[in-house]
């Protein structure tokens, strides 16, 4: 018998995984048969995690590196550059908007009494951080030791790394040759163990949405259902039609053709709420299907993946106006701008990790007097919200590298 392609198995194993999901939650978590499915699931779940962050940081050091060499060599480096902040900078804008607009208009949380959630505030301190400290400590960040960065996952830092070392072989020209053809190398060999890994994805998916479904704590979700609507509902329309129409304005390209070729990681990306875990499979989607030159791809991809969060951004905006409607306070459009200023920094210092956006999103409350412990109130709420708000930063991340190899390639005005 042929079994479905990878794509279909990859599918089926996220509808499987919900369902039975759905299924251990009706049944309980204390139910003998569910705890051992949940001991399974996590296990399954967690070594798919482990395999993809195992070749994350020797993919990422590579791809950059050899990228920007061999972008250098084709003259496209400003352009690149430029393009690709410009695009972060301006979709990441256009999600806050959306954001922050909903949340004016459809106003969640007013009405809602915070005496409620009085219990789940006074168990949380929230470490106090203003924007000034938060920018110093983001840039403090940004240059690491690079065996530091490499040893402790710190993707960032190896991205910066990569650049310096990027730009110094081309430099170097042909003195370097060995080192460049080394790297080039070791990133065809990384790729190529990306494959295997992604051959256990179907059951990585299905067992990390097992449990994901079957844990959520349900209780809260009718007192905030507003917010999550209004926060669900913006995420999907930027995922399915802002980023989509730029994209096909911009390169031609289809939702259709896109869907086709960025599937894979976006399932990857709901499941595990992790641009960097789903880092490997990004880059695969975007240079094998979507047909992304690796030298683009290879830098704005990883870049995208620490810097790049529409979602997040989006999500930072939204919660901050919720928690207003809350505490009852009304914010001035002074007020408002910080809020669009502070939430862009902060998606971009967040990392992407599971529920970072909760960490860096008290920077936001902070810098207009909004109480940071609220952000107890979204805690229980998050890891339902992380998957779809991770997914729209990856698929940001993939637009962005076509748009980047297209505006890279246009001719000069
Ligand atoms: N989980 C998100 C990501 O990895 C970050 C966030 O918490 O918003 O992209």
């Amino acid at each position: 018998m042929k079994l479905p392609g990878l794509n279909t198995q990859i599918l089926l194993g996220a509808i499987f995984g919900v369902a039975a999901g759905v299924y251990f939650h009706s049944l309980g978590t204390a139910h003998p048969f569910v705890q051992t499915g949940l001991y399974a699931s996590g296990l399954v779940g967690t070594l798919f995690i482990d395999l993809l962050k195992m070749i994350l940081i020797p993919l990422v050091f590579c791809s950059i590196t050899v990228g920007i060499a061999n972008l250098r060599q084709h003259r496209q480096m400003h352009r690149v550059w430029v393009a690709t902040l410009v695009f972060f900078m301006f979709t990441m804008a256009i999600a806050i908007t959306l954001g922050m607009a909903a949340s004016l208009y459809f106003k969640p949380g007013a009405g809602v009494e915070i005496a409620m959630f009085s219990d789940a505030m006074r168990n949380f301190s929230a470490a106090q951080i203003s924007p000034s400290e938060f920018a110093t400590q983001f840039l403090h960040g940004l240059f690491v030791n690079p065996f530091k960065a490499l040893s402790e996952g710190n993707v960032l830092a190896v991205v910066i790394f990569a650049l310096f070392l990027g730009i110094a072989l081309v430099m170097g020209g042909e003195r370097y040759r060995n080192i460049l053809v080394l790297l080039q190398e070791a990133q065809e060999i990384t790729m190529r163990i990306v494959g295997w890994v992604m051959v256990l994805a179907p059951f990585g998916i299905m067992a990390l949405l097992i449990k994901l479904v079957a844990t959520q704590d349900t209780a809260m979700i009718g007192t905030l259902a507003k917010f999550m609507g209004v926060v669900t509902g913006i995420t999907l329309l930027h995922g399915v039609v802002i980023l989509p129409l730029l994209l096909y304005l911009i390169t031609g390209t289809t939702p259709l053709a896109f869907w086709r070729g960025a599937r894979e990681a976006l399932i990857t990306a709901f499941a595990t709420s992790s641009s960097n875990a789903t880092l490997p499979i990004t880059m695969r989607c975007t240079t094998r299907n979507l047909k992304v030159r690796p030298e683009i791809a290879g830098f704005v991809v990883p870049l995208g993946a620490t810097v790049n969060m529409d979602g997040t951004a989006l999500y930072e905006a939204a919660a901050a106006l919720f928690i207003a409607n809350l505490v009852g306070v009304e914010l001035s459009f002074a007020q408002q701008l910080i809020v669009f200023f502070t939430a862009m920094i902060a998606a971009m210092g967040a990392p992407g990790i599971p529920s970072a956006g909760m960490v860096t999103m008290v920077m936001v409350l902070q810098s207009v007097g909004l109480p940071a412990e609220a952000i107890a109130i979204l805690l229980p709420i998050d890891r339902l919200l992380d998957t779809l708000r991770t997914t729209v930063n990856v698929q940001g991340d993939m637009v962005g590298s076509l748009v980047v190899q297209k505006l890279a390639a246009a001719p000069e005005a």
